[in-house]
C-alpha cells in the first residue's frame, strides 16, 4: 500500500505562495477567533506559523469566547472592507447561538479564502470561479499530486458538511467522477463505500472506516482529525485494518492537514494578486 503524505505537496504550495508574495504586494490573511477551544487555538497558531514561512502576513483577531454574533459579523465586514487585508477567515467553534454559515455571509466572496460564505459554495456548485474551502481543495490537490485518475471513477465521500463533504462532491463532479455522498443516515455504509475507487472519509468519527468498508486497491483519503487521549490525532480510517486492503492511504496527521493550511495561504496570495 502507498502512503500519500502531504508534506512535500504542502512545501511546494508554500514555495509557490512565497514566490507569488515576493512578486507582488504583501498578502495578508485575517483570522477571526471567538473561542477558547484549545484544539481550535492550536490550529490558528499553526496557520500563523505556516503563514510566516510562506511570506503571508497573518493577523489573528481575538474576540473572545463570549463575543456577540453582531460583533463577529461587524468584524468580518470591517476586515472585508480593508484594502490591506486580502483573505478573511472565521475560525470555529463560535459562541453558543452564533451560526458560522450566517456570519460567514459577511465575508466578501473575493476575500473568502476558506470558502465559508454560502455564496462561495453556491458559485462552486454552479461551476463558477470561487474559493473552495481549503480542506476540500486539499483533497483534490493531493489526488492530483499523486496522479489519481478521477474521470469516470466511483468516488464516495463520507460526510456532507458545508466545509468538507458538499464542496468536495462538487469538485469531484467537476472532474467527471461519479460521486456518492454518505452521511449519518446512510444505511449499510460499508456496502456503499466498498464500491468506491476513491474513498474520502470526512465524518469526524475515529476508526469509522475499517477493512470491510474498502475495496481492494482503492485510494483512501482520510480527512478526519479526531483527538486521542494522549493528546495526538487520529483519522476516521482504522489505518492498521485498512492498509492490507487499500491501494493507497493518507496518514493522520501528515496527510490532508498540512496541504489544507498551505492552500489557505495560497488562496490568500491569489486574492491579493487579484485585488
Ligand atoms: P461535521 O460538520 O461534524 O460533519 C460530519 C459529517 O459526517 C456529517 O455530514 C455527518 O452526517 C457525517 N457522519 C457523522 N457520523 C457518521 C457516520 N457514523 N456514518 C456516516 N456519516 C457520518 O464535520 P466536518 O467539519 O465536515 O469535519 C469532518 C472531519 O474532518 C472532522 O474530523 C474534522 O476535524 C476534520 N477536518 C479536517 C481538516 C483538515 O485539514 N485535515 C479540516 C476540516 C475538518 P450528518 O450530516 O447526517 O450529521
Amino acid at each position: 500500500m502507498r502512503t500519500l503524505t502531504g508534506k512535500d505537496l504542502a512545501a511546494a504550495v508554500r514555495e509557490r505562495t512565497r514566490a507569488a508574495a515576493a512578486a507582488g504586494g504583501q498578502p495578508r490573511l485575517a483570522v477571526v477567533v471567538a473561542t477558547d477551544d484549545e484544539a481550535s487555538l492550536w490550529y490558528v497558531r499553526s496557520i500563523a506559523k505556516a503563514a510566516a514561512g510562506a511570506g503571508v502576513a497573518c493577523d489573528v483577531v481575538e474576540l473572545g469566547p463570549h463575543a456577540r454574533p453582531e460583533s463577529v459579523a461587524e468584524t468580518l465586514a470591517r476586515l472585508s472592507g480593508d484594502p490591506g487585508v486580502h483573505g478573511v477567515m472565521l475560525q470555529t467553534p463560535l459562541p453558543a447561538g452564533a451560526s458560522a454559515q450566517e456570519l460567514a455571509a459577511a465575508i466578501d466572496p473575493a476575500k473568502d479564502v476558506d470558502g465559508a460564505n454560502p455564496l462561495s459554495l453556491g458559485r462552486l456548485a454552479a461551476g463558477l470561479p470561487a474559493f473552495a474551502p481549503a480542506t476540500a481543495a486539499a483533497v483534490l490537490a493531493l489526488l492530483d499530486h499523486y496522479g489519481v485518475e478521477l474521470e469516470g471513477r466511483r468516488a464516495v465521500v463520507v460526510g456532507r458538511s458545508t466545509v468538507v463533504g458538499k464542496p468536495l462532491a462538487h469538485l469531484l463532479l467537476d472532474r467527471n467522477a461519479t460521486v456518492t455522498v454518505c452521511h449519518s443516515r446512510t444505511r449499510d455504509l460499508a456496502s456503499v463505500t466498498s464500491r468506491a475507487d476513491v474513498l474520502i472519509a470526512a465524518a469526524g468519527r475515529a476508526g469509522l472506516i475499517g477493512a470491510g468498508h474498502v475495496a481492494p486497491g482503492a485510494v483512501v483519503i482520510d480527512v478526519g482529525t479526531n483527538p486521542t487521549e494522549d493528546g495526538g490525532l487520529t483519522g476516521d480510517v482504522d489505518a492498521a485494518a485498512v492498509a492490507p486492503v487499500a491501494g493507497a492511504l493518507t496518514p493522520v496527521p501528515g496527510g490532508v492537514g498540512p496541504v489544507t493550511t498551505a492552500l489557505l495561504l495560497h488562496h490568500t496570495a491569489r486574492a491579493a494578486a487579484a485585488s
